[in-house]
């Protein structure tokens, strides 16, 4: 079976093709930064993670692309509140940019921690109004938008297919424009491409542009951000389900609205929530937990990850100590029957490399649990069920040792939980003799990404972070370090 996804828009399960062979457009909705990512956050970029690593595992170049947004996000999706932003940065004393900057490092130290593969491009709001300006003017040519009291809106009623990705009814819509909280929008669904000065006095960040001196709306970001770098139609774009019904709704008004193009994106995957006893966790309310929380109370981020892919994307999942403590013994449990695996398998190496769908080894119990395991997967990307095909090898005293660690390995290229660990040396950190073969291969993955074989410097990038090792491209070069 093919790779299939649930598509939100449509609601059904469908197998992926993608606009152009071999190659995938993925979009993914990033951070905020202006605070620390809590815990739920993490579970939209683990299930980024896990679809990017699983389309590269299926043979695609994945450009995957993700915003840092560091202007223009209210308290409000649908425009209300204070800017996120701003906000922050005077209860913090310090610039926007300064800001942005600090908790833009604080995301990746957690994504890097939890093994979550850096993206091909991050795109910062902020380094992009150009962009969304001249965006914003194609849509305005094209007759969507209405200035009103210093803003330039987009009118909703303008767009047919407006709602179509939530099922959102155009006559339920009309009726809440009574209940409108901006006055100046004729329809309360109507939401802003362009502030001026007219709505925050003291904003910190404003630019020129045709409709005044001001910043952009939220979601402009993303469609300039996205049509930029995977052009005016990709394949994926994905985020929390709480998007659905603003946030990307409004992004498919604005892209189709300037292009004429439809649909602007084939494939929209949403991540259910993660909730805590007390219902859902929000960082704008404050309560929240960090993976950092989790780590001093004496987790590896890795047990967090585990106990994210022990539920499936779409299903929402419940959040306690308790079950993370058995993510904690599960894993440790995995750990420990792989170190005694490989005791077991001796000298034969795992590393060799062995095709597992060479006809010689067809039919072999460890090709039965990798077809299941891989089924697993292309369904829907169900992580639980390909954690217990996991288990199930691991279990299977038919699969000769040897095999049954070959297997783990390539299982763990998308599980992403440094099964490798395990095999170096047995404990948690890789040993220093692996550090010239690790130097060796940073200097690879520059050779790649000097000779623009973007697939090969990713695919080193992988297989550095399976041995624990994050890579970090400075100014001066690349450097490397084991992550924590
Ligand atoms: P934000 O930084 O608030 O824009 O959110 C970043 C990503 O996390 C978005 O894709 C959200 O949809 C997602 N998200 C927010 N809260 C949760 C949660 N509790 N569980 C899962 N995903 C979430
Ligand atoms: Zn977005």
């Amino acid at each position: 079976m093919p790779l299939q996804l649930f598509n939100t828009l449509g609601r059904k399960q469908e197998e992926f093709i993608p606009l152009n062979p071999g190659v995938v457009g993925f979009y993914g909705c990033g951070p905020t930064v202006y605070n620390y990512a809590h815990i739920g956050n993490l579970r939209a970029y683990v299930t980024h993670d896990i679809l990017v690593r699983l389309l590269r595992e299926r043979g695609f170049r994945v450009n995957h692309v993700m915003n840092i947004t560091d202007v223009g996000h209210l308290s409000g999706d649908n425009d209300s509140g204070e800017d996120k932003m701003v906000k922050s940065a005077a209860e913090r004393g310090r610039t926007v940019l300064e800001t942005a900057e600090f908790y833009t490092q604080a995301f990746f130290n957690d994504t890097d921690r939890i093994n979550v593969i850096r993206p091909s491009v991050v795109c910062r709001a902020t380094e992009h109004i150009d962009g969304m300006i001249a965006l914003i003017k194609r849509i305005e040519e094209r007759g969507y938008t209405y200035s009103s009291g210093g803003n330039l809106y987009f009118d909703i009623s303008r767009f047919d297919r407006y709602g179509e990705l939530a099922l959102l009814r155009m006559d339920e819509l009309k009726a809440g424009a009574r209940t409108a909280v901006d006055e100046n929008k004729r329809n309360s669904g109507d939401f802003v491409l362009w502030f001026t000065k007219s709505k925050f006095e003291n904003q910190a960040l404003v630019w020129d542009s045709p409709w005044g001196r001001g910043y952009p709306g939220w979601h402009i970001e993303c469609s300039a951000m996205s049509i930029k770098y995977l052009g005016e139609q990709f394949d994926i774009h994905a985020g929390g389900i709480d998007h659905i019904p603003v946030h990307h709704t409004n992004e498919i008004a604005q892209s189709e609205g300037a292009t004429g193009i439809h649909p602007w994106v084939r494939y929209w995957v949403h991540n259910e929530f993660l909730v805590m006893d007390k219902g859902k966790m929000s960082k704008s309310a404050g309560a929240f937990l960090t993976l950092q929380d989790l780590v001093e109370q004496g987790f590896d981020p890795l047990d967090y990850r585990y106990f994210l892919i022990g539920g499936h994307y779409r299903s929402q999942l419940q959040f306690s100590w308790d079950s993370l403590e058995g993510a904690r013994n599960s894993r440790k449990s995995l750990m420990d029957r792989l170190r005694l695996l490989a005791e077991t398998a001796g000298a034969d190496n795992p590393h060799s490399p062995v095709s597992f769908d060479s006809p010689a080894s067809s039919g072999s119990p460890a090709i039965k649990r990798l077809d299941a395991f891989n089924a697993a997967l292309d369904d829907d990307i169900s992580t639980p069920r390909a954690l217990a095909e996991l288990w199930g090898l691991l279990k299977d005293n038919a699969v000769p040792p040897a095999d049954a660690l070959r297997a783990c390995l390539y299982m763990d290229r998308v599980l992403g939980l440094k099964l490798e660990r395990a095999l170096i040396g047995g404990g948690e950190e890789a040993p220093p003799e692996l550090t010239a073969e690790i130097e060796d291969l940073v200097a690879r993955r520059n050779a790649a990404k000097a000779a623009k074989d973007f697939a090969q410097a990713d695919a080193i990038r992988n297989e550095l972070s399976l041995r624990g090792i994050v890579l970090e491209d400075t100014k001066t070069g690349t450097v490397w370090r084991r992550a924590k």
